[in-house]
């Protein structure tokens, strides 16, 4: 298949208009959202959905977000709108929080993998139909944040890349589900817990965020039990005070290169001090996680075939903290120093 090329940085409207008509006749569409690129199908069309699963090698019982344009759209897609919904979605819509939800008959299974609820949001830009879209990258890989990511990994894939410049937030939205009575933080993202808190009280947090789910449990999310956000190298997370977690990274990083391997530091504003002599990169500042959220994926895409082994600091898990470490820990296959 040839992949049409399309340059929406200065025509965000003509942009739109192509990619909803190549949606709405059941082809696939790359386009940036404010958090990450996103390949999308029409959401009710159960056969353009399942073309995101082949393209992106994606497995099918791992379900997908349906992306709506107005609040209003979501009542056609779910059973029925619960109260705190409501709550959560005056508050974070347009923004990138994704519910999860009892499904209605219009939203067809190969969306939510077979399960009886279904995952929606609203992003900044609007949709037209409701848009089936997983992150736009091959599966297991990180996910793109700009439009040569999306090239790189979906080339002759899919039908239309929109390119509209880099994303904003650089992690995927938040998604919660609210069965149960309850809100519970399945993946963290840019509406941080403490945002939800402020707005509905209490609100838990999946225990396979920030852990290995254990053999055999069930996943709270389908989407927690797979291989995520891995880049080529080996990622190692160091932990601890900021000089303890810095001398063991450099002492990880002195003894993989004695064994050979090529080493970087992905080193923060605050800590660049440690890693003199060594090879680093800046990829933001401790003190605003958003910003080491932004380029993560980014800087992990730019060591391809640069580095076997990259060295990564913890943050503490408040705020885009708990965001943050939850990529980074999957990306390390929870490996910590
Ligand atoms: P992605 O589309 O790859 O950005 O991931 C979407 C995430 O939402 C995955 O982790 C899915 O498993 C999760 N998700 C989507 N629908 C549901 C659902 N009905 N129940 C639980 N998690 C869901
Ligand atoms: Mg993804």
């Amino acid at each position: 298949m040839d992949t049409r090329y399309f340059n929406a940085v200065k025509q965000p409207e003509a942009g739109t208009k192509l990619g909803g008509s190549v949606i709405r006749s059941g082809g696939l569409v790359a386009f940036p959202t404010e958090t990450v690129y996103g390949l999308g199908a029409n959401g009710l069309d159960g056969e353009a959905v399942n073309k995101i699963f082949e393209a992106k090698g994606r497995p099918n019982d791992n379900p997908l977000i349906l992306h709506i344009a107005k609040k209003s759209d979501l009542k056609d897609l779910w059973k029925s709108v619960p109260e705190r919904a409501r709550l959560l979605m005056d508050e974070f819509w347009p923004g990138p929080l994704t519910m999860v939800y009892l499904k209605s008959s219009r939203v067809p299974e190969e969306v939510t993998g077979g399960l009886d609820t279904v995952a929606v949001r609203m992003p900044i830009r609007a949709a037209g139909v409701p848009i089936a879209a997983p992150s736009a990258n091959l599966s297991g890989k990180p996910s793109p944040t700009t439009a040569d990511h999306v090239k790189a990994d979906m080339d002759g894939r899919i039908d239309v890349i929109i390119d509209g410049g880099p994303c904003n937030i650089g992690v995927e939205s938040t998604v919660v589900s609210l069965m149960g009575g309850a809100v519970t933080i399945l993946r963290p993202g840019g509406i941080t817990r403490e945002m939800l808190e402020a707005v509905i009280g209490p609100v838990n947090l999946s225990p396979a965020v920030l852990a290995p789910l254990k053999q055999g449990e069930a996943a709270a999310s389908p989407g927690m039990k797979y291989k995520h956000y891995a880049p080529d190298a080996q990622v190692i997370v160091g932990t601890g005070s900021l000089p303890d977690m810095a001398a063991k990274l450099i002492a990880e990083y002195d003894r993989r290169e004695a064994e050979g391997l090529t080493c970087i530091i992905f080193a923060t504003e605050e800590t660049r001090c440690f890693y003199r002599g060594k090879r680093y990169v800046i990829i933001g500042e401790r003190k605003n996680p958003l910003t080491l959220c932004e380029s993560l994926f980014a800087q992990f895409r730019a060591q391809e075939g640069k580095a076997d082994v990259i060295l990564c600091e913890a943050l503490p898990e408040t705020d885009m903290g708990l965001a943050y470490m939850n990529r980074l820990l999957r990306s390390a296959g929870f490996k910590t120093i």
